[in-house]
């Protein structure tokens, strides 16, 4: 696609308080409209400046010239039976990106995602299969949030739930986050400050990013970690997530074990069950052995099926592998495939419905 003037104009959801602070003193404007501003475009979540009432004519005007509120839009929205729904939005340059909803009894939880496609390429992964684009720009993440609140206000999700916000945050979406990772903090920053979702209340799932996570224990807040280990054994994790032959398993136990050490929050480990690879007893005692140790919670998540070889154990095998975990100490969850009706896990809806002259992207080695 190319360029257009706008491009190049700063794009009102993705900037910070102090970003928002400085724009408003450059269009010559005095700063407590900087607080009206940031109400109109989180708390109430408008996508248009005529909708910002009690801004005045000349801001409005100021800011339609030389601003941009949104360029996104959803494109397609698909609720599963249980109120899963998954939103596939519209980015500025033609790509696409999904979200997701999840509707629980005491939370609703919005999934997003960090990139377009995924360099680290899990081979059981719809997100991984379809290569890497790009990154996300913090505007295109945080927008994720605000389009999903915008349509939940607007009772989007009414036949399923009572609830009128979002009020849990998992970055499960498409991508790595902890390779976006200073516009991923930016939006979180949004997030959390501008929006109001506690810093306790949002979760980044990444497959094993070290530096990214040695990084995180730097900031010295509350990030909930969640890290897609798959499995304790360093042969089959190189297959399950290639990233594991740069990070291996051994060093990533290592730093998970710091990291809840020194925040002090339990970790969660998040296992795709993968039948004949990682889902038998035998690997279930080597994963009690591998997180020994550790202050973390288990999720055992029964494969989707996506266009990959891969097949999901019988619920018997997950179930017998929970077991194991639990005598072994482990509190340990088999998550429920939220959504999967509608072909409505992670990485798939943009797969299903992207226009077919879309080709298949080139993998890029993380
Ligand atoms: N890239 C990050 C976050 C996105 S994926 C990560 O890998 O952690 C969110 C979770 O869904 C990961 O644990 C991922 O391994 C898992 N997942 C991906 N494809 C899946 C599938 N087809 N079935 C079940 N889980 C899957
Ligand atoms: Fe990327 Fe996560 Fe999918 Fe692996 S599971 S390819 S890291 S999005």
């Amino acid at each position: 696609m190319k360029p257009t003037q706008t491009d190049t104009l700063p794009v009102l959801t993705g900037l910070r308080r102090a970003e928002l602070e400085a724009l408003v003193a450059q269009l010559d404007e005095k700063p407590f409209r900087a607080k009206q501003l940031e109400k109109w475009l989180f708390e109430k979540t408008v996508r248009s400046f005529e909708d910002m009432t009690d801004l005045s004519k000349a801001f409005r005007q100021k800011l339609t010239e030389q601003t941009v509120l949104s360029p996104h839009t959803i494109r397609q929205k698909i609720s599963s039976r249980d109120g899963t729904t998954k939103f596939l939005i519209n980015l500025a340059d033609g790509q696409t990106v999904e979200c997701v909803t999840i509707v629980q009894d005491h939370h609703l939880t919005a999934c997003l995602s960090s990139q377009v496609g995924c360099t680290v390429g899990c081979p059981f992964c719809a997100t991984g299969l379809s290569g890497f684009r790009r990154n996300l720009s913090v505007a295109e993440i945080v927008d994720q949030f605000l389009l999903m609140q915008h349509a939940v206000q607007q009772g989007a999700l009414k036949e399923f739930s009572d609830h009128d916000r979002i009020s849990n945050i998992v970055f499960m979406g498409m991508g790595e986050p902890l390779l976006n990772y200073d516009r991923l903090l930016a939006a979180i920053e949004i997030l959390n400050r501008q929006i109001g979702i506690g810093l306790r209340r949002i979760t980044i799932s990444t497959s094993g990013i070290i530096p990214g996570i040695e990084k995180l224990m730097q900031e010295e807040r509350d990030y909930n970690l969640a890290i897609s280990l798959h499995s304790a054994n360093p042969e089959t994790r190189d297959t399950l997530v290639p990233i594991n032959r740069k990070y291996t398993v051994a060093t990533l136990l290592d730093v998970a074990k710091r990291y809840a050490d020194h925040t002090g929050r339990r970790i969660t480990f998040e296992y795709t069950m993968l039948a004949g690879h990682n889902a038998s007893r035998e690997n279930a005692f080597e994963l009690a052995e591998a997180l020994r140790g550790i202050h973390c919670h288990l999720n055992l998540i029964a494969y989707n099926p996506v266009d990959s070889p891969f097949q999901a154990p019988p619920r018997a095998e997950i179930e017998a592998f929970q077991r194991i975990m639990v005598k072994a100490g482990f509190p340990t969850t088999i998550r429920h495939n939220h959504g999967q009706d509608d072909m409505a896990a992670c990485g798939q809806l943009r797969i299903q419905s992207v226009d077919n002259n879309e080709q298949p992207l080139p993998m890029v080695k993380a």
